[in-house]
C-alpha cells in the first residue's frame, strides 16, 4: 500500500489517542477533519464533504471549519453527543525542520465547554464525577466557567437520594468510575441522560490525594475536611484527573472544594422539583412560568445563578433562614435601597466567569475591559453600603473588597477599544511601557514618513493618484494605474502587474519598510508579552476577585427577593419548628402573575401534627385544588429559601422534605405504565417521608379501576395518619374518602367552592371546611367543548349511577362494621337474582364484621369482577 504523506502520518498518530472524539486538525486558518470524522461531522454540521490526497490512491474524505468561528461548530457537535479534540500547531512554523509539530491541546466535552456565549448566563454548566464503591457513592462536580467545585457522599442504602441529588445538580455531563458495581444502562435509564464510564478508580485514593494537593496547593486534604480513601475524596480526584486529561493543564481558578451533606438542605426528589416548576416549566422547560421566573429580578448573571441555587437548595437551619429573611426585609422595606442597588449592579458583568476565563488563559483585551467596567462601580458601592445605618448592610460594605488595584492595572495597560485577537497588536496602551512607546513612535512616524514620500513622489512624477500600499508578499509599494505608467521614473523597480495597475518599489521605500516592519513585528511580540503579564497578574488575584463576585451575587439575589416581595405584596413569614403550618390568605406566586385581569382568590391553610394533619380536599374539576396544594408547598419552600411569601400572614414550620405526587405521566422508555409510575412515586413517598415532611398528593389511585384506586387511596391515608404522621394535602374525586374524617382524628375535610345556579358553574375558588358533594366533571367537559350528544348521554348515565351509589355504601359499612346490604348494591347493576345464587351464597359467608376496610373493598371488587 502506498505510503501516507507525512502530514497524514502525523494525523493518524494523533488520532489514535483520541478515538472517541472528533479530531479538529489545525491547517492554516481552518480546522480540518478527515476520514470517518469528516463523514460524521459533515453530516452533523451540514457542511460540504470534500477530499484531499493523502498519499494513497484513494483520497481522504475531508471537511473543515474556519478556526475563528469554530466555537459554534464545536458546540453543535457537543449538543449532538460528540466530543471534540482540538489539535493545534505546537511549534513555530519558522522553526520547523520538517512538518510542523502538532498536538491536542484540549478535548471539549459537554461539561467542559468554556465559551460563555454558548452557556446561559444564569445557569451553571456542571461536570459531575461519581465514584461508587460497595457502600458509598462519592459525588463531585464543577463548573469550570465559574470555578465552583462541590463534593458530597451518599450511602448506597439511600440510592434514591443519589438519583434525586443528581437530578438537582442537573449536570451537563456525568462520568462514573469504570469499576462501579452499578449497571450503566440502569443508571442512564434512571438519570435520563448518558453517563460515561471513566477509569477504574476505586483503588485510587492515594492518587486522588496527590491530585487534590497539587490542584489546590495544600499540604493536607484535611484543609477541606476530606478523609483518605473515602469515595468523596476519590470523586474529587477523578474529577480533577478528567479535567487534566481534557484541558491538558491545571485549571487554576478551581480554588476550593465546597463539601456539603444532603441533610443541610430540604430534600426534594426529581418529581417534586419538576411538579413545583421550580426553575423551569414542566412542559416547555422554560424559565417563564416557573418560580425562578417570578423571583428573578437579579441584575447580574452571578446573582441569577445564586438565586437559582437557593431555590434548588432550601435551608432547614432556622438561624440561616432567619438571617436571609432579615436581610431580605431590609431591602423589602426600602424601595430607594432597591433602586440604588440596581443602579450599582447594572453595569457589572459576570465577574465569576470573566476571572475564570482570565485564569484559564482564554481571554482577550475585551474581557479585561469587561472586568474593568465591572469593577468600576465597586468603590462607590462599597461606600454606599458602608454608609447605611443597617448593621447587616454596612458590615457587607466593610467586608467588600473593591478591587481598585485590579481596575488600575487594566486601566493603565489595556487600550479602550482592543481587538478580539491578542497577537495582532492594539491591545496594550503605549503609555504602559517605555519600549512599547518608542516602537509605537516609530510606527506613527513611519506613517507620516510614508505620507511624505507619497506626496513627494506624486509631485515628482505628476501622477496625482500615485499611492503607497502594502501587502505581505512585496511589502510597501507605489501603485499607479496603467494609464499613468508612461510617467513612471527610471529608478522605480516594477514588482507586480495587476489588471489595471502596476506596482513598484524604490530603495528608499525598502529602507523605510525595514524600519517600520521591524517596529511593527516588535510591537506585536512585546504587546503579547505584556498582555500575558497583565493577565497573569490579574489571575494571581483570583481568590480576591472570586470573593468579591460572591458578595455581589448575594447582594443581587437578596435585592431581587426584596424587590419581588415588595412588588408582589408578599409578607415576611415567621418560622417555627413545632410542626405548625398556618397561612392566612395565601396565593400561588406564579399563577397569580399569569391570570391577567382575573384576581387570584387567596386561601388559608392550617396544618399541624395532631388534629389537622391530613386535609382531604374535594371539589369540582377546575375548582383550583391542584393550585391550592402547590401554593402551600411553594410557600413553604419560599420561606425556607429565605424569601417572603404571597400571603397576609404566614407561620411556617421547617419541613425536611416536600413530596408531590401530581398528574399522570408514563415512562414508556423505562417500560412503565402511567399507573406503575404513579404507584412507584407513592411507594417512594411512603418509604421516605417523616413526621417533618409535607406531602402533596393529587388524586392518588386515579389511574386504575375505581375500586382499586379508592382502596389504595384509603389505605395510603390511613398509613400516613397512623405511621408517618407527615402533614398532607390530599386532593381527590373519591368523595367516599371524606368519610375518613369521622374515624381518624387527624383528618379534616375541605372543599373548594363553586356556585351552581343551574346555568353553568361559577368557580369561587375559596377553600372551606367540609366535603364537596359533586365533581361536576360533565360540566367541565361541556366547558371544554366535548360534543353535546356525549354530554347528554353522560348526564343520563350519571343519573342512573347516582341512583345507587355502591362505593359510598361500601365505605360506610366497612367502618360501621355492619354487613352491607349487598342486594341493594347489586341492584345498581340491575342483575337478576337467579343466575347468581352461588355468588349470593358466597356473600353470606363473607365475614365483613371482622374484615379490614381494604379487605372489604377488595372483596367487593372481586365480586364485581365475577359479575
Ligand atoms: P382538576 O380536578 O380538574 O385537576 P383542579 O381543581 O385541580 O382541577 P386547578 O388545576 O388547580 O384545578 O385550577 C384550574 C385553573 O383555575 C388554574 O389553571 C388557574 O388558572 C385557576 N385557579 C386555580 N386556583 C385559583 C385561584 N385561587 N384564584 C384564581 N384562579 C385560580
Amino acid at each position: 500500500m502506498a505510503k501516507l504523506t507525512p502530514m497524514m502520518q502525523q494525523y493518524f498518530k494523533i488520532k489514535e489517542k483520541y478515538q472517541d472524539a472528533i479530531l479538529f486538525f489545525r491547517l492554516g486558518d481552518f480546522y480540518e477533519m478527515f476520514f470517518d470524522d469528516a463523514l460524521t461531522a459533515s453530516k452533523a454540521l451540514e457542511i460540504t464533504l470534500t477530499a484531499r490526497s493523502c498519499g494513497r490512491e484513494e483520497k481522504a474524505p475531508m471537511c473543515g471549519v474556519p478556526y475563528h468561528s469554530a466555537n459554534s461548530y464545536i458546540v453543535r457537535l457537543i449538543e449532538q453527543g460528540y466530543k471534540v479534540a482540538i489539535c493545534e500547531q505546537t511549534q513555530d512554523p519558522s522553526e520547523a525542520k520538517g512538518i510542523v509539530e502538532r498536538d491536542v491541546v484540549r478535548v471539549i466535552t459537554p461539561g467542559t465547554i468554556i465559551d460563555e456565549k454558548e452557556i446561559d448566563g444564569k445557569s451553571n454548566n456542571f461536570l459531575l464525577a461519581v465514584v461508587e464503591s460497595m457502600e458509598q457513592i462519592g459525588l463531585s462536580y464543577t463548573d469550570i466557567t465559574t470555578g465552583e467545585l462541590y463534593s458530597t457522599a451518599i450511602s448506597i442504602d439511600s440510592i434514591s437520594d443519589f438519583y434525586d441529588e443528581v437530578a438537582k445538580i442537573g449536570a451537563k455531563e456525568i462520568i462514573i468510575n469504570a469499576d462501579t458495581s452499578l449497571e450503566l444502562a440502569d443508571l442512564e435509564k434512571r438519570l435520563k441522560m448518558p453517563v460515561s464510564k471513566y477509569k477504574e478508580w476505586c483503588d485510587h485514593g492515594e492518587y486522588s490525594e496527590t491530585l487534590i494537593k497539587r490542584q489546590f496547593e495544600i499540604s493536607s486534604i484535611g484543609s477541606f475536611g476530606l478523609r483518605s480513601e473515602t469515595t468523596e475524596l476519590k470523586a474529587v480526584g477523578m474529577l480533577l484527573d478528567f479535567l487534566n486529561e481534557t484541558q491538558k493543564h491545571l485549571i487554576g481558578h478551581l480554588s476550593t472544594v465546597k463539601r456539603y451533606t444532603l441533610n443541610q438542605y430540604m430534600l426534594l426528589d426529581a418529581n417534586t422539583r419538576r411538579n413545583l416548576e421550580l426553575v423551569e416549566t414542566i412542559i416547555t422547560h422554560k424559565k417563564k412560568g416557573s418560580l425562578f421566573g417570578v423571583l428573578d429580578l437579579t441584575k447580574t448573571a452571578m446573582g441569577g445563578r445564586l438565586l437559582k441555587k437557593w431555590i434548588q437548595e432550601p435551608l432547614i437551619d432556622k438561624s440561616r433562614i432567619k438571617e436571609r429573611l432579615d436581610l431580605v426585609e431590609i431591602f423589602y422595606e426600602d424601595i430607594m435601597l432597591q433602586d440604588d442597588m440596581n443602579d450599582h449592579l447594572k453595569s457589572i458583568y459576570d465577574i465569576e466567569r470573566l476571572i475564570a476565563k482570565i485564569s484559564y488563559g482564554n481571554c482577550n483585551g475585551r474581557d479585561l475591559n469587561a472586568l474593568k467596567s465591572s469593577l468600576a462601580p465597586l468603590p462607590e458601592l462599597c461606600n454606599y453600603l458602608k454608609s447605611r445605618d443597617e448593621e447587616a448592610i454596612s458590615h457587607i460594605g466593610n467586608k467588600l473588597d473593591d478591587l481598585s488595584d485590579i481596575y488600575e492595572i487594566i486601566d493603565k495597560s489595556i487600550t479602550d477599544d482592543p481587538p478580539i485577537t491578542i497577537k495582532e497588536g492594539g491591545v496594550i496602551k503605549g503609555s504602559y511601557d517605555s519600549d512599547l512607546a518608542e516602537l509605537k513612535d516609530i510606527m506613527e512616524h513611519g506613517k507620516e514618513w510614508l505620507a511624505t514620500i507619497e506626496q513627494r513622489e506624486r509631485d515628482r512624477t505628476g501622477i496625482k493618484k500615485l499611492k503607497i500600499g502594502y501587502n505581505k508578499v512585496f511589502g510597501y509599494y507605489l501603485e499607479a494605474t496603467k494609464s499613468q505608467i508612461q510617467y513612471i521614473p527610471d529608478d522605480y523597480i516594477r514588482k507586480q502587474t495587476l489588471s489595471n495597475a502596476e506596482r513598484y518599489i524604490t530603495p528608499e521605500l525598502k529602507e523605510m519598510e525595514a524600519k517600520i516592519l521591524g517596529a511593527e513585528e516588535k510591537i506585536l511580540k512585546l504587546e503579547y508579552k505584556l498582555f500575558q503579564k497583565v493577565r497573569a497578574s490579574i489571575a494571581s488575584e483570583l481568590i480576591r476577585i472570586q470573593e468579591t463576585a460572591k458578595v455581589i451575587a448575594k447582594l443581587d439575589a437578596i435585592n431581587s427577593l426584596g424587590r419581588v416581595a415588595y412588588r408582589n405584596g408578599y409578607v415576611k413569614p415567621t418560622i417555627n419548628e413545632d410542626g405548625l403550618l398556618n397561612i392566612v390568605d395565601g396565593r400561588h406566586p406564579v399563577v397569580e402573575t399569569m391570570l391577567g385581569n382575573d384576581p387570584f382568590v387567596s386561601n388559608d391553610v392550617k396544618l399541624n401534627v395532631d388534629d389537622n394533619q391530613i386535609a382531604i380536599i374535594t371539589g369540582p374539576n377546575m375548582a383550583g385544588k391542584s393550585t391550592y396544594m402547590r401554593q402551600v408547598a411553594v410557600m413553604t419552600l419560599l420561606a425556607q429559601i429565605g424569601s417572603f411569601v404571597p400571603a397576609q400572614s404566614a407561620d411556617i414550620c421547617i419541613v425536611d422534605r416536600i413530596f408531590t405526587r401530581i398528574g399522570a405521566s408514563d415512562d414508556l422508555s423505562q417500560g412503565q405504565s402511567t399507573f406503575m409510575v404513579e404507584m412507584m412515586e407513592v411507594a417512594n413517598i411512603l418509604h421516605n417521608c417523616t413526621d417533618k415532611s409535607l406531602l402533596i398528593l393529587d388524586e392518588i389511585g386515579r389511574g386504575t379501576s375505581t375500586y382499586d384506586g379508592l382502596s389504595i387511596a384509603w389505605a395510603v391515608i390511613e398509613y400516613i395518619s397512623e405511621q408517618t404522621k407527615a402533614k398532607t394535602l390530599f386532593a381527590t374525586h373519591y368523595h367516599e374518602l371524606t368519610e375518613l374524617e369521622e374515624v381518624m382524628s387527624g383528618v379534616k375535610n375541605y372543599n373548594i367552592t363553586v356556585a351552581d345556579h343551574g346555568e353553568g358553574l361559577i368557580f369561587l375558588r375559596k377553600i372551606e371546611r367540609g366535603e364537596a358533594n359533586k365533581s361536576y366533571g360533565i360540566e367541565v367537559a361541556k366547558l371544554a367543548g366535548v360534543p353535546s350528544p356525549v354530554i347528554t348521554k353522560a348526564n343520563d348515565i350519571l343519573l342512573k349511577l347516582e341512583a345507587s351509589d355502591v362505593n359510598q355504601t361500601a365505605v360506610k359499612y366497612s367502618y360501621e362494621k355492619e354487613v352491607p346490604k349487598v342486594a341493594e348494591q347489586l341492584d345498581l347493576f340491575t342483575i337478576p337474582e337467579s343466575p347468581y345464587s352461588d355468588i349470593i351464597e358466597d356473600l353470606k359467608t363473607f365475614d365483613l364484621l371482622n374484615a379490614t376496610p381494604l379487605d372489604a373493598m377488595n372483596y367487593l371488587y372481586s365480586l364485581k369482577k365475577k359479575l
